[in-house]
């Protein structure tokens, strides 16, 4: 099951669970589709991996399990996310 994090963890932007600018890695980092696209080129910088929209939660199921309040730490390494990105040029989540 999701976690579903309250916010990017580049920009700090609130992502609540119904947001559609989430986007998530396997792993469940979580970013802003802004972040995503034009900071990150689509490599999460913790795990070198690709993102997908994050689904949204249905109402009802959110009360019965409901998101995490914990908010992950803003902010990425931008040195080894240099090194991410000079590895995986341009190479699709499923190639890396
Ligand atoms: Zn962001
Ligand atoms: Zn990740």
């Amino acid at each position: 099951m999701l976690a579903i994090k309250p916010n990017c963890e580049s920009c700090g932007k609130d992502l609540p669970p119904r947001s559609t600018e989430a986007v998530i890695c396997s792993f469940e980092c979580t970013f802003c589709e802004r972040c995503a696209d034009s900071l990150l080129h689509n490599i999460c910088p913790n795990c070198g991996g690709g993102f997908e929209k994050r689904p949204v939660r249905p109402q009802d199921a959110l009360k019965r399990h409901p998101a995490s309040t914990d908010s992950p730490s803003v902010g990425i390494n931008q040195d080894s996310h240099l090194e991410f990105i000079r590895r995986f040029p341009g190479v699709p989540p499923n190639r890396r």
